[in-house]
């Protein structure tokens, strides 16, 4: 992937840019959604829970 220097606005393949010698650093990557997995965990959760209550209803 290619880098890019803020100074110059333009893709860098090395470390460093050419035309100022800048370090280009890594583009930051967005973080894993842990939220996100939080919330399909807590939604299967739930639906283990409704389910048990609905089975539990019928077979009362
Ligand atoms: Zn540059």
């Amino acid at each position: 992937m290619a880098k890019w220097c803020d100074v110059c606005d333009r893709p860098v393949d090395g470390d460093v840019c050419e035309m100022c010698g800048n370090s280009v650093q890594e583009p930051e990557r967005e973080p894993v959604p842990l939220r996100w997995r939080f919330f399909v965990v807590a939604t299967a959760i739930y639906l283990i829970w409704r389910l048990y209550q609905l089975i539990s209803w019928l077979a009362h």
